[in-house]
Order: C-alpha cells, then sequence, then structure tokens
C-alpha cells in the first residue's frame, strides 16, 4: 500500500503505527513514483484528498495520503495548512518555532493554545475517497525542548503529560498523537473492508 508523502520523519511514524497490518507500506519514493503534487487546497481534507487521489490515478491501487500541520488560535490558526511552508520550505524548524515563539511575547496561560491536527484520505481505485481526522490540543512552550521528533515538536508542550511532542518517546507520541488518531481511525475503517487484517 503506498503511503502519499516525501516526508521521512511522518513515513517512520506511519509504518510504525501501521506495522502490524499484514501489508507493506511503502512511500512514494520506495514506489518510484516522482511527481510534484500543487497541494493548492483550502482545508487539510481537502490536501489529503488531492494527493491521495493524484496518485491513485497514476497507480491505479489504494493510496492513502495525509496532510498535517500546526494551528495556533492566538495567530488566527496560523500556520495551519501552510504548516510546511511557513516562513518558506527550505527554513530551519529552530527558525520557524523560534518566530512562533516570539509572535506569542505577551500571551499568557490558556491562550497560547494550538493543536497539531491530522487528516488522512484514502482514494480507492473504484473513485471513492474517504478521509478520517485527528488532533493532539497543547500550549506553544515558551521555549523549545525535545530532541526527538521532526517539526514543531519541540514548542508543543502538552499540559498531561507535562512535557512537548519533542520529548515524547516516539511510541508515546505516536499512542496520543493526532497521526497516531487519524491513522487508527483509518486502520479501522480499512479492517471493517477487510482490506487489512
Ligand atoms: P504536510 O506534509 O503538508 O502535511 O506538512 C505538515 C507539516 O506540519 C510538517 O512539515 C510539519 O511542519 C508540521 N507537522 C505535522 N505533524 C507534525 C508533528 O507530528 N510534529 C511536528 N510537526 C508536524
Amino acid at each position: 500500500m503506498i503511503f502519499a508523502t516525501g516526508n521521512q520523519g511522518k513515513i517512520k511514524e506511519i509504518k510504525a503505527i501501521l506495522g502490524d497490518i499484514g501489508e507493506e507500506i511503502i512511500s512514494m519514493k520506495e514506489a518510484g513514483i516522482d511527481i510534484d503534487i500543487v497541494e493548492d487546497g483550502s482545508s487539510f481534507e481537502e490536501n489529503a484528498i488531492i494527493k491521495a487521489k493524484a496518485v491513485m490515478k497514476l497507480t491505479g491501487q489504494l493510496v492513502l495520503a495525509d496532510d498535517s500541520g500546526l494551528e495556533v488560535d492566538a495567530l488566527g490558526g496560523e500556520p495551519g495548512i501552510y504548516s510546511a511552508r511557513y516562513l518558506g520550505e527550505d527554513t530551519s524548524y529552530e527558525i520557524k518555532n523560534r518566530n512562533i515563539i516570539e509572535r506569542l511575547e505577551g500571551v499568557e496561560g490558556e491562550a497560547r493554545s494550538a493543536r497539531f491536527v491530522c487528516v488522512i484520505a484514502a482514494a480507492f481505485p473504484d473513485g471513492e475517497i474517504v478521509t478520517t481526522r485527528g488532533t493532539i490540543e497543547g500550549v506553544i512552550a515558551k521555549e523549545p525542548a525535545g530532541e526527538n521528533g521532526f517539526g514543531y515538536d519541540p514548542i508543543v508542550y502538552v499540559p498531561e503529560y507535562k512535557m512537548t511532542t519533542g520529548q515524547m518517546e516516539p511510541e508515546a507520541k505516536n499512542a496520543i498523537s493526532h497521526r497516531g488518531k487519524a491513522l487508527c481511525a483509518m486502520k479501522k475503517i480499512l479492517e471493517d473492508r477487510k482490506i487489512i487484517k
């Protein structure tokens, strides 16, 4: 089963979460697919569907894709669907994370609320599309912390666990993360349809 992403951080998490389905998950690169997909949707759902559909049309097989990002309430939901492109695709996350912390100067407590969102889309060969959504709620930390994970993980502090998602062990993050929740919901749908074990 192809998972339409080129992001190695994500594919690592996806393989860990879906590892036991009796079907190999491969990335676009591993499937030898090298296409540029224009993510011009206006929601996580639209972008996930655009990616899954584009690759399904090439392969004729069931394709999964995800779109995810960080929503910061005090910034009107930014960076949102533009999370990967925020301040430029090639800008380091050290800079992106620092910038978000700086933009939240003077914002205290619960007003620093933010969440990771993940939508998984499945594009079936007959044209049917199914999506699932998962979120994890947190607040933007005052200082980055943690070496695990990727992207914005060092600045998303989850009060319930008293640490950032960047400080969580990979298994712990996968068990509660936006991607973990959305993938588990998709896994259940594919199991119910007897597509996976
Ligand atoms: P996408 O490839 O368009 O879905 O971009 C998602 C972007 O959102 C990533 O490149 C990260 O910047 C951010 N993001 C999504 N999920 C996570 C996560 O679990 N940890 C940290 N950053 C994330």
